[in-house]
């Protein structure tokens, strides 16, 4: 490595840069895109950083970095440039190098041994999106994060299965997907399901006589991943299968990975054994972010639309949006999308114009909610408050109960007392019934995204 005029060496100029910047960023950011860095060359007054992925060398060079070239100047005494690039093995070194290299493919590793031959990186139902490149860490998903990386380390062998629980909004499904394409572009077989898919295909091969190749579709795979697994709550058919399915898989140490919105003792309709075997491995739980990590999640988002967004904007909107992350984004979609179209700059004044005054997003009105259902669904609201349980009734009902439980703070028991004076329980069913159904059911979520933007238009 070529020298500078300076008795520090180029990787000691980094290292006190780092310093630097780990005291005066955001944790998040900090962790996220500079932690794992370390200098690769310097080479005609270029600074040549290794960074962990793409995503990481795009922030650093388009927004950090000036700010960083300033300080290894200052720091070197002399001027300097700084480049960044990917080199992930770097950073990584406790990666298996089957997974690390492609070259090294061929040298048996532990893993080798129970690797089914598949098409590299292509996997039914991966969202190829969804990576870990651009899942941002904090400290609410810090665990199940370094689980979810474990695993894909040597899949099978460490924490199997791994269950990951927590609201809605807060990362599962993207890690579920994370840890998938990291393993399909490892060369693994990766089946992504929800418990519904899992429940559907089940009753599908029962009907046609096709249990064999059922059970060969999910019991060949390396990596199996179970998404909403409380979902085969109270259906004693699939559970047996899935204990089946899990045992098959275990015992062929090939990985298991679950995600449901509470941990396994409190899925109370579950057979015990299979609370028992999910909970046998790691469970690792995920928190709603803090305000670092909104901000940083944020400024990733912005980053990946291509647009510019102020800080000041970007906090105004991580300050309101505190227990989901998918609505988080979803304000910062709102707010450009809004910018954008309307020659407006995406300024704190336009935010508050969009986002309003309040000081917590849980502010719609009860009132407010029941007459948008009722606009989008043309029910009338004394229709929705009366008794009749016909369908075209009670989905429109369900989607006021869900809306007020996500978008107010009114308890169910208030839910059920404004819709009609109905017991606390059936509005805790209509939200979770509608909740439940979003995923797979895409007509719903249409509906109940037209409701909302009533709402907030
Ligand atoms: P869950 O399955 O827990 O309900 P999702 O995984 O579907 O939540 O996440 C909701 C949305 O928020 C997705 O678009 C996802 O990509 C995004 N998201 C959640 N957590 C993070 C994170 N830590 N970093 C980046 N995006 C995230
Ligand atoms: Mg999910």
């Amino acid at each position: 490595m070529a020298s500078i005029d300076n008795l520090m060496t180029p990787d000691a100029i980094w290292q006190a840069v780092l310093g630097e910047l780990q005291l005066t960023l955001h944790r998040p950011v900090y962790d996220n895109w500079l932690r794992d860095t370390s200098v690769v060359a310097f080479e005609d007054g270029c600074f040549l950083i290794a960074v962990r992925s793409a995503f990481a060398q795009d922030m650093l060079a388009t927004r950090m970095k000036s700010m960083i070239k300033q300080r290894l100047q200052r720091i070197a005494g002399q001027s300097v440039d700084v480049q960044f690039v990917v080199r992930p093995e770097t950073v990584q070194p406790a990666m298996p190098d089957a997974i690390r290299s492609p070259l090294l493919q061929n040298e048996q590793t532990p893993s080798d041994n129970h690797r089914s031959s598949s098409a590299m990186g292509v996997a039914p139902g991966l969202i190829r999106t969804m990576t870990f490149d651009n899942f941002i860490e904090g400290e609410g998903n810090r665990l199940a994060h370094a689980a979810a990386q474990a695993v894909c380390q040597d899949p099978g062998n460490h924490y199997n299965p791994l269950f990951l629980y927590g609201g809605v909004g807060l990362g599962k499904t993207h890690l579920l997907h994370a840890i998938g394409n990291h393993a399909a572009n490892a060369g693994f077989a990766v089946r992504y399901v929800t418990s519904e898919t899992f429940t559907n295909d089940l009753v599908e091969a029962i009907r046609t006589k096709s249990n064999v190749a059922f059970r060969q579709t999910y019991r060949e795979v390396d990596v199996l991943l179970i998404d909403d697994i409380q979902f085969i709550e109270g259906r004693p058919g699939t559970q047996t299968e899935v204990f089946n399915t899990f045992n098959s898989l275990y015992a062929a140490r090939k990985q298991i990975v679950l995600a449901s919105d509470r941990p396994p003792n409190l899925l109370s309709n579950l057979e015990e054994r299979l609370q028992s075997r999910f909970g046998g491995g790691l469970v690792a739980d995920m928190q709603p972010p803090d305000l670092e990590h909104r901000m940083a999640i944020l400024q990733a988002k912005a980053y990946e639309m291509g647009r510019v967004i102020p800080d000041e904007t970007l906090r105004y909107i991580a300050e309101r949006f505190q227990s989901n992350v998918r609505e988080l984004q979803g304000a910062l979609t709102r707010v450009t999308a809004y910018a954008y179209h309307n020659g407006r700059a995406p300024d704190a004044h336009l935010v508050r114009e969009i986002l309003g005054d309040h000081n917590e997003y849980l502010d719609k009105d009860p009132a407010a909610i029941l007459q948008a259902v009722s606009d989008e669904y043309r029910i009338s609201p004394a229709e929705l408050l009366g008794a009749r349980r016909i369908k075209r009734v009670v989905v429109p009902r369900q989607v006021a109960m869900y809306l007020m439980r996500e978008l107010s703070q009114m308890s169910f028991p208030q839910i059920g007392e404004y819709l009609g004076g109905r017991d606390h329980t059936t509005a805790m069913h209509g939200h979770n019934k509608i909740e439940g159904n979003l995923a797979d059911d895409g007509e719903l979520r249409a509906k109940v995204e037209r409701v909302k933007l009533r709402l907030y238009r």
